[in-house]
């Protein structure tokens, strides 16, 4: 049904300070498109992320990718038969999102959701804001949002029954979270349970650890930018960090993440996490950030650890594992 995250929306009237994070720290590629809106590409696609102007702070919206019109016309039958209200978007919001056509509905908290079809390709190559070696989207998607919501339960049958959404894991402790893929990226989604309803942050996902590495670096400049260092999360293996953007959410700058094959996986409760090594949240309190670091340290002394996972082109085999042969190449 849903094929990938294919885009994000966000209002927000700070536009100079989004386009300085997206295209310095991130690596985005800024696109004006008038007084209102600032758009960024990721790839061959128009856009990716926009932030609206007009739209209040806060406000957001997230574009789920179908394969073509007649699935899109299925969703919305779908939906409606479900009793969600569906609006079917006129050509003009369509031709601003960039893509042929789009229907938009409200998850159980909400958050304004659009599904659509037919990306448009930028005639012009891809110009990061930075040097990057480029973002991992394709049929993965732009990468995963996470939001936080009041009751994980209220949002379940929506997302897995109507939107079908598939659950990869999930864990109850020190806070629940649920993560979801649609794709063979771990996941797409994942909600957190917390007291407010909200944004808490958008994961893109470059080719290269230094891209990560560096923009790290470039978010260590500035005062107060980095709220969850650099680490490892056990789920999807991403090696990340993340950093505060001009909005009241964080984006999340990853590489290596693991891919899942929706045919076979089977859900499982994590039992640690959520990271392997690192990931300091900056805005825990004393003894939650005391817990956080004992549940890592019993991590490392049970020698918890995984593969990296990695693209053609951006490794090399070492020697080091077998003595024999090793000599046998001198
Ligand atoms: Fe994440």
């Amino acid at each position: 049904m849903l094929q990938a995250l294919g885009y994000a929306g966000f209002g927000s009237d700070r536009l100079d300070d989004w386009r300085q994070f997206g295209t310095n720290l991130v690596g985005f590629q800024a696109v004006e498109r008038g007084n209102s809106l600032l758009a960024f590409r990721m790839d061959d696609r128009k856009q990716r992320v926009v932030i609206d102007r007009s739209l209040g702070e806060g406000a957001r919206f997230f574009g789920w990718e179908v394969r073509d019109a007649a699935a899109l016309d299925a969703l919305a039958a779908r939906l409606d038969a479900a009793g969600v209200a569906v609006t079917a978007e006129p050509q003009t919001l369509a031709d601003t999102r960039r893509v042929a056509a789009l229907i938009s509905f409200s998850d159980p908290a909400g958050n304004r959701l659009e599904a659509f079809h037919g990306a448009e390709i930028d005639t012009t190559p891809f110009a990061p804001g930075r040097s990057i070696s480029g973002f991992r989207t394709g049929a993965l998607g732009l990468g995963h949002v996470v939001l936080t919501v009041k009751s994980i339960e209220a949002m379940l049958p929506f997302y897995t029954d109507l939107l079908g959404f598939r659950l990869s894991d999930y864990i109850e402790a020190p806070f629940r979270a649920y993560f979801f893929h649609v794709n063979p990226r771990h996941h797409s989604l994942a909600l957190i349970e917390a007291p407010r309803d909200g944004m808490h942050h958008l994961m893109v996902e470059l080719f290269s650890l230094d891209d990560v590495g560096q923009a790290y670096d470039i978010a260590l400049s500035d005062e107060d930018r980095i709220h969850v260092t650099l680490g490892r999360h056990t789920n999807d293996f991403m090696t990340s960090f993340y950093a505060k953007t001009p909005s009241a959410f964080m984006v999340e700058c990853g590489w290596g993440g693991r891919e899942l094959d929706p045919a076979t996986w089977q859900p499982v409760k994590m039992e640690d996490g959520p990271s392997l090594w690192g990931h300091e949240r900056v805005w825990l309190n004393a003894d939650d950030r005391a817990a956080a670091r004992e549940m890592r340290l019993r991590l490392a002394r049970e020698g918890k650890r995984a593969p990296v996972q990695v693209m053609e082109g951006n490794y090399n085999l070492m020697s080091g594992t077998c003595a024999w042969w090793d000599g046998m190449k001198g």
